[in-house]
């Protein structure tokens, strides 16, 4: 499924409807370069989890961010295999919480499961192409 949006809005709304499309996907893997807008995906699917977008933030010091039912991981600096890390994703898996996951290429955990995988490319100027594609 192919999208574009001329603005971070229209990525949120995008996303919203998105996810309450698939709402049975608990993990959500988001790719693309910095800036694309993989953080403001994640902003536009607090409201669907009624939180404040603004809470959604780059988890910098943490790799995750724990919003209660689902948790906001970027794994941007993650630079060598982690099995702790690893143990703990799949302890909120196991506890039925839903993943939103940047730069999910530094891990292999995914392959596992079926997930969602989301690539957003920067097409110039405040545009964005998003697709989706359900995996396996
Ligand atoms: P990433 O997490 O992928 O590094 P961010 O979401 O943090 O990217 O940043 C994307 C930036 O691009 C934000 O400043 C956002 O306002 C801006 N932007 C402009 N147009 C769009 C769009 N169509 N979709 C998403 N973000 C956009
Ligand atoms: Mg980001």
């Amino acid at each position: 499924m192919h999208h574009v949006t001329k603005n971070v809005e229209e990525t949120q709304a995008l996303a919203k409807k998105w996810l309450e499309k698939h709402k049975d996907q608990k993990i959500w893997l988001l790719k693309g370069d910095l800036g694309a807008g993989k953080t403001s995906f994640v902003k536009g699917i607090a409201s669907h989890f009624k939180k404040d977008p603004k809470q959604v933030k780059s988890p910098t010091f943490s790799l995750i961010e724990d919003h209660g039912t689902w948790i906001h991981v970027d794994l941007y600096r993650l630079e060598n295999p982690d099995p702790t890390l690893e143990e703990e994703l799949n302890e909120y898996l196991e506890a039925g919480y839903s993943l939103f996951v940047e730069w999910p290429e530094r891990m292999n955990l995914w392959e596992k499961h079926s997930h969602v995988e989301v690539q957003i490319t920067h097409l110039g100027g405040d545009e964005r192409e998003l697709t989706l594609s359900l995996l396996p």
